[in-house]
């Protein structure tokens, strides 16, 4: 079986179309694949409304916020009560601050001379739940750099960047339990993507498994052999499950569909221990 357990489309910062990335998952013979847009559901019923018909199954899913003394990290949860009404209330918040915050970005990066405008970013953006890939693919259009790493640097939007500004994001132990009290199962995305920006300490993970975290996501895109390693170590010490998962966003990265994968027995405990949804077959 063929399972990706971390997908972005068009409702966050992916280029395709919820039914778009259903339809790339069919023809490349995956199985399973989890949508996990950046805080935001709203992807979720275009992707349904597209598996009739299809041999694939749907589990519904988000990428969460959070930081933890400064650190960001991203949280993936699976399986919750869409309407929970906790949860709904914070993805709210979550996708305001998005907002405020990439105008502040580009206020920034007006100030540095750069020709980018907030219209240009919205029209970008669309619909989406906005985020810094906006921002650097107007930073691109508009030719300031040639392509979208280039905009993730000191230079620019990276994590320690000129024009960076910071956003609203969960306490991660918190976004744990307004996960669990929806009934749905998490797991922290790319704990070691050094490449992104500063990482957390095994401390933050130690604390997280008790939090009740169900798993890591540890064969990522992002992730050498050394840090698979370190996480499948600390994944066999504080008995949580190993997820693997491509963390598709289309064309705004290079990462194809299915390029990493979660073992079977892994899938089935993570829906065992949910009750707020069940994956959706086509
Ligand atoms: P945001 O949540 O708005 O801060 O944007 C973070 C997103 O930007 C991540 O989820 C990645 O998809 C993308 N990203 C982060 N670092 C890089 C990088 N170095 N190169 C390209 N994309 C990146
Ligand atoms: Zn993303
Ligand atoms: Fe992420
Ligand atoms: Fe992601």
């Amino acid at each position: 079986m063929c399972i990706d357990l971390h997908v972005h489309s068009n409702a966050s910062d992916g280029s395709d179309a919820p039914a778009s990335v259903v339809q790339q998952a069919v023809a490349a013979g995956l199985d399973v694949i989890a949508l996990t847009d950046h805080d935001t559901l709203a992807g979720h019923a275009e992707a349904l409304a597209a598996l009739p018909g299809t041999d694939l199954t749907l589990v519904t899913g988000v990428e969460l916020s959070c930081v933890i003394e400064g650190t960001s990290l991203h949280l993936l949860g699976y399986l919750f009560d869409p309407d929970n009404e906790a949860l709904a209330h914070e993805l709210d918040l979550l996708r305001t601050d998005r907002t405020r915050r990439a105008r502040a970005m580009v206020d920034k990066l007006t100030t540095l001379g750069v020709d980018v405008t907030w219209e240009q970013v919205a029209r970008i953006a669309g619909d989406a739940a906005v985020g810094r890939p906006h921002v650097a693919l107007a930073l691109v259009e508009s030719g300031v750099v040639p392509d979208v790493p280039g905009a993730f640097t000191p230079e620019w939007i990276g994590s320690d960047g000129r024009a960076y500004v910071e956003k609203y994001a969960l306490d991660p132990l918190r976004a744990i339990a307004l996960v669990r009290q929806a009934g749905g199962v998490t797991v922290f995305a790319h704990p070691l993507a050094s490449t992104r920006g500063p990482i957390v300490g095994d401390d933050v993970i130690v604390a997280m498994a008790a939090a009740g975290l169900h798993g890591l996501e540890v064969d990522h895109p992002d992730h050498d052999e050394p840090a698979r390693k370190k996480l499948r170590g600390l994944a066999a010490e504080l008995d949580l499950l190993i997820t693997g998962s491509s963390d598709f966003h289309g064309t705004v990265k290079d990462t194809p569909l299915g390029a990493e994968t979660t073992g079977r027995a892994v899938y089935e405990a993570l829906v065992a221990q949910a009750h707020g949804a069940a994956p959706v077959r086509g």
